[in-house]
């Protein structure tokens, strides 16, 4: 019998099985053929894309992240990029440069504000301060367990209370007095892409911290963000895909994984599918009870997907926001986010993946097919507005609806849970539970989505497991 089942391999259960398989017996369940959930990268008719995420930010020395992956020896192909972000709003430009004199040409040259200097500078204090931090931990297993992460946030809560209790939009408007409403929507679109929620929905170092990531190292990741999991999976031995856990029963030393085929086990999970549907997985009523609490943090957000070949001359950047005046139909954004393959990268360079927030709700009906193409099309021409690129460079295109992610990874929302301040402490699903042997990992519980985020959970996981 395994000591530990990890189900599910996104980056939340590919990472937790790579450190648990050095210290105890472990098995990594997937249901599709590739690992990655959300930041894999697929194959369709013979051409690759990014299925979800394709920025990997603050890949830098004694960030959890970089020292993890450092420790265990993952090797894959990168390459520093200049600027996190091209944004086009308003007719304008916006290169959100990682120097920050030039990110300060940019924005000055587009909303101009004698405050702004000041303000990028506090959000870049506030990101390398909060990095340097390391010695917080979050259990709300228990009382004692609730009482220890409390103590353990003190340096934190120190270091950041002001910005903790102080609404992210009332922070803005009082630190710049007049501000452009387009310069409002350019900050709430670029807080909303890292933390799923807008200013006025998060305290100010949530939005501080989702402003900041142009201010760390972004990596460019050649082969796909499928590349990282690719090393990682050459690290775990005990790796079982296209095995879809349909069940779990829990008896009173150990569980047992039903698969339609087959029963495994093992004495602990670590569950890295979304916590707002797990209590499906679960036979006994005290575990769905349990997760049952947590269906509630479940705010409907989703994405549609376009994906496209191409074969142009024209050379883009590798990352855009389109941000456009009103929302965008079927949606509940009025931006899109687009990413191109590198021209040095053989797997990727005609693969462009593009995403917009939208909700599973607007995806359930039986028209869904028509809509999709509808949607399809009017992103494309947007694309192609926008960014010049011509229509007959587009070689083919397909998307994904809410329901397509969850044919595929089995989870119809997407992106994790929004950081709100309802949200806050201890409202967040913890890494470990009241139920013996029962863990999670992923963007539905502690800290945050996003590559840095899930890793700050598996740290956490870590400590808990095996300090
Ligand atoms: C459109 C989009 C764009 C994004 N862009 C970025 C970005 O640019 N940069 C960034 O850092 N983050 C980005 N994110 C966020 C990031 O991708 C996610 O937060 C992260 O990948 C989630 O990881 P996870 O550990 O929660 O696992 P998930 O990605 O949810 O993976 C879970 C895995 O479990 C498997 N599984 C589910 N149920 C079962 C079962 N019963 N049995 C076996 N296996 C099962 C699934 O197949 C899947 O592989 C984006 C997300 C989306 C949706």
């Amino acid at each position: 019998m395994d000591d530990f089942a990890v189900v599910g391999s996104g980056i939340g259960g590919a990472c937790s099985a790579l450190f648990l398989s050095k210290k105890f017996q472990t098995t990594l369940y997937e249901k599709e053929l590739t690992l990655g959930g959300c930041a894999s990268t697929f194959k369709h008719q013979k051409n690759f894309y990014n299925a979800g995420a394709t920025t990997f930010a603050g890949y830098e020395k004694n960030t959890y992240m970089y020292d993890f992956f450092e420790h265990h020896h993952i090797n894959f192909q990168k390459k520093l990029l200049p600027s996190a972000l091209s944004v086009f709003i308003n007719g304008k430009k916006i290169i959100r440069f990682q120097d920050m004199d030039a990110f300060l040409d940019e924005i000055n040259s587009a909303f101009y504000h004698q405050n702004n200097k000041a303000f990028y500078e506090l959000v870049q204090t506030i990101n390398k301060d909060f990095f340097t931090i390391n010695d917080y931990y979050y259990s709300n297993a228990s009382a004692f367990e609730k009482l220890k992460s409390l103590s353990s946030f003190k340096t934190l809560f120190l270091k950041f209370y002001p910005y903790l209790f102080t609404n992210a939009q009332v922070f803005i408007q009082n630190y710049f007095g007049k501000i452009d409403e387009r310069y409002l929507d350019f900050l709430d679109n670029q807080v909303l892409i890292v933390a799923q929620a807008k200013l006025h929905d998060v305290n100010f170092l949530t939005a501080a911290l989702a402003l900041s990531y142009q201010f760390m190292d972004n990596y460019y990741i050649f082969g796909g963000m499928g590349s990282i999991f690719d090393a990682i999976s050459l690290k775990v031995p005990n790796i079982k895909t296209h095995t879809f856990i349909e069940k779990m029963t829990r008896t009173s030393s150990h569980f047992i994984l039903h698969t339609s085929k087959a029963e495994f086990e093992a004495k602990n999970i670590v569950l890295n599918t979304p916590i707002f549907d797990a209590k499906s997985l679960f036979a006994d009523s005290k575990t769905k009870e349990y997760l049952s609490h947590y269906t509630s943090l479940n705010k409907d957000i989703s994405a549609f997907m376009v994906y496209l070949q191409i074969d142009t001359s024209k050379v883009f950047d590798h990352h855009y926001q389109i941000i456009l005046d009103k929302p965008i139909k079927y949606t509940t954004s009025n931006s899109l986010f687009i990413s191109f393959g590198d021209l040095d990268d053989a797997k990727m360079k005609q693969s462009v993946t593009i995403s917009v927030h939208t909700q599973t709700k607007l995806w359930e009906n039986a028209q869904n097919l028509e809509q999709k193409m509808e949607l399809e099309a009017i992103i494309k021409k947007i694309i192609c507005e926008h960014l010049g690129l011509e229509k007959r460079a587009i070689l083919s295109s397909f998307s994904a609806t809410p329901q397509t992610f969850k044919r595929f990874i089995n989870r119809s929302t997407l992106g994790g849970i929004p950081m709100r301040k309802e949200n806050f402490l201890y409202r967040l699903p913890s890494n470990n539970s009241p139920i013996k042997g029962l863990y999670h990992v992923g963007d539905t519980t502690f800290p945050a989505q996003g590559w840095l985020g899930v890793m700050l959970g598996v740290r956490n996981l870590e400590k808990i497991l095996c300090h």
